[in-house]
């Protein structure tokens, strides 16, 4: 069993290697361990991400076949399909680290932010069952100074994202809460910058 902190590490060094540009010939290694994972699976965290193209966990933090279980949605939004997909992860593999993991100029978070200054009629109601989860981290900024500095409010509307998220896995699972209390499972948020390639991790002691 790998504990919260050995898995922050893992991650901490993964990330240090790929922005680095040297990928770890372990991971490579451990992706030719088909038949091992072909029997069962043993992930050591359990990343919760958006869909962003230039944004696979499994990239960023060079991690291996079998390593990581990956939920990826636009916006790394915590709808009930989401929570459930943490829940099933977390208590049937066992690892003890859930991330949240945002990342710079967020495409859903751009697009929360030109609904509300532009709403767009008759949207998709899928895809406004996005926006509805993100745009509160948009629109409290958007009574604030940060309306005239356009990276800056997306910058701190994508932290207040990732945190919302990160809320709605702590106190929003009966499941979770158990693992968190009981466990020692740890839920972290994160953010991916495009620019450096770095992952940087909030509140993790
Ligand atoms: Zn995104």
């Amino acid at each position: 069993m790998v504990s919260s902190h050995e898995a922050l590490e893992r991650l901490r060094e993964g990330n240090r290697r790929f922005a680095s540009g040297v990928r770890s010939r372990d991971a490579n290694l451990r992706h030719s361990q088909q038949a091992e994972t072909a029997m069962e699976q043993e992930p050591f965290a359990i990343i919760l991400g958006c869909s962003d193209s230039r944004v696979p966990a499994e990239i960023v933090f060079d991690q291996g076949l079998g390593d990581l279980f990956v939920i990826r949605v636009a916006g790394n939004i915590a709808a009930p399909s989401q929570v459930g997909s943490v829940e099933f992860a977390a208590s049937r593999f066992g690892p003890r680290l859930v991330v949240v993991l945002g990342h710079s100029q967020c495409g859903a978070v751009l697009a929360t932010l030109e609904e509300l200054q532009q709403p767009t009629e008759n949207q998709s109601r899928n895809l406004r069952s996005i926006i509805d989860r993100v745009r509160p981290s948009v629109e409290k900024f958007l009574q604030t100074e940060l309306q005239h500095d356009l990276d800056a409010l997306v910058q701190h509307a994508v932290r207040a994202n990732v945190g919302v998220s990160v809320n709605q896995l702590r106190n929003g699972s009966e499941i979770l809460e158990r693992l968190i209390q009981t466990e020692g499972l740890l839920v972290v948020g994160a953010e991916y910058s495009l620019e450096t390639r770095e992952v940087e991790f909030f509140d993790c002691k």
